[in-house]
């Protein structure tokens, strides 16, 4: 099963551990892996103090959407593409979360296809989240269920100001 949560609007990794604690709370085996980001946004934080699932992290600090990040990033994320396919492998989870997975691809670091072979080999209880602007077609198409996070209304357009426990 895929899930994916795309757009230009606000909502797509919340969205994405709203199903986790969601999943959690029946006891399922959640891990979160995020791609490209690395600051403390107030969830990640939250999970830690309650040692809820584990995070893996293959990104930066304040990392937005670069349109071509450098050589050391395009490798870490690599790695956390090995990384997320050897887990894959080993099914060794309910719910995977792979934030910012649509955006690693939209860059070009990774391919949709070698992705989606990895996952055809599981079992239909699996559930993969993949969130991130730009979803690629290949991954809409397979998907089970696409959301996209339309923005009518952002203070940031207005104000250029995140909100602290809201954004970050
Ligand atoms: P969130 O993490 O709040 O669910 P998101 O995953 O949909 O947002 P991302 O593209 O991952 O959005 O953006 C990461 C950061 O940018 C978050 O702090 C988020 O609140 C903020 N953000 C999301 N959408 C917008 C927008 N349209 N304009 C400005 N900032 C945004
Ligand atoms: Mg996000």
């Amino acid at each position: 099963m895929i899930l994916v949560f795309t757009g230009e609007g606000k909502g797509k990794t919340t969205a994405a551990l709203g199903c986790a604690i969601r999943a959690k709370g029946r006891d399922k085996k959640v891990i979160l892996i995020q791609f490209l980001k690395g600051s403390n946004t107030g969830e990640v934080l939250l999970i830690h103090k309650l040692n809820l699932f584990p995070i893996y992290r293959f990104g930066t600090e304040n990392f937005f959407y670069p349109k071509s990040p450098d050589q050391k990033i395009v490798d870490l994320v690599k790695k956390g593409i090995k990384f997320a396919l050897e887990l894959i492998s080993s099914r060794e989870f309910d719910i995977l979360i792979l934030d910012e997975l649509n955006i690693v691809f939209h860059l070009g670091i990774a391919e949709p296809e070698e992705f989606l072979k990895a996952v055809e080999t599981l079992p239909k209880e699996k559930h993969i989240i993949i969130t991130g602007r730009d979803a690629p077609e290949s991954i809409i198409e397979r998907a089970d269920l696409v959301t996209e996070m339309r923005e009518i209304k952002h203070y940031f357009t207005a104000t250029g100001k995140t909100i602290n426990g809201l954004d970050i």
